[in-house]
This record gives structure tokens, sequence and C-alpha cells, in this order.
């Protein structure tokens, strides 16, 4: 007799599993190291930014890496940047944001992807 049993789930996927259920997103986001490079991938346009009413980049980035400055201009840090392109995507200035990934494999590394 052949041995017919299978698994229900492959071992990556119960890991993921696992993660899923006992691993808050704080803990993810905590375990998350950076390779940080002197040169920021993200730049952003203080002229564009100025005549931006929403400023969306505010609330939508989870690292919550924008903040409006006393005189409405746009405090950014790149440092600590998810790279998930939330920001590039609903921005609503014109060219606000000039958004590459950072080079040479600096950058985030997840431990839970
Ligand atoms: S949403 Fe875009 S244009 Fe508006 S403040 Fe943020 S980066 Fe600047
Ligand atoms: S790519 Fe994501 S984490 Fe990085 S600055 Fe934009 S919204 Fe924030």
């Amino acid at each position: 007799m052949s041995n017919q049993w299978s698994p229900i789930y492959e071992k990556d996927q119960v890991s993921q599993e696992l993660v899923s259920r006992y691993v808050s997103m704080t803990e993810r986001l905590s375990s998350n190291t950076f390779f940080i490079d002197n040169k920021p991938h993200i730049v952003i346009d203080q002229d564009v930014c100025s005549g931006c009413e929403r400023k969306t980049c505010i609330t939508a980035c989870p690292a919550e890496l924008f903040v409006e400055l006393h005189d409405s201009s746009i405090g950014f840090n790149y440092e600590y940047c998810l790279e998930c392109g939330t920001c590039l995507i609903l921005c609503s200035g014109d060219g606000a944001l000039s958004w590459s990934y950072p080079k040479d494999g600096r950058g985030v590394s997840y431990l839970y992807g």
C-alpha cells in the first residue's frame, strides 16, 4: 500500500499561518531592520507640497514618516521607509515625490514579510 498521506499545509504555509495568528502588526514592524543609505530614495518637492491641501501622505504612510511643520512645509524621514509605495500612489501633487527603491540592497528587511 502506498503512502497517500499529504499535508494540508506545506511547511512555509504553516509558518505564515502561525505568524498571522500570533504575531501582532506592531511586533512584525518592530522586527524590521534597516540598512540606511546616505542618499534619500524618496525626495519631496516642497514647492509642490506647499500648495497641497489634502496632504494625504501624512495619514497614509504606515510608518508615519511625513509630518506637517509649523510653516506648512512637509517634514519627511526616508530612513525608516517600508517601501510600500502608498505615498506615491496617493499623492495628489503633480511631481511632488521623486520615488525609487534604495540602491544596492539597502533599505528595509522584513523578518515576517
Ligand atoms: S500628498 Fe504629495 S503633494 Fe501633498 S503634501 Fe504629501 S507629498 Fe506633498
Ligand atoms: S513608501 Fe510607504 S513607508 Fe515609505 S514613505 Fe511612502 S508610504 Fe511611507
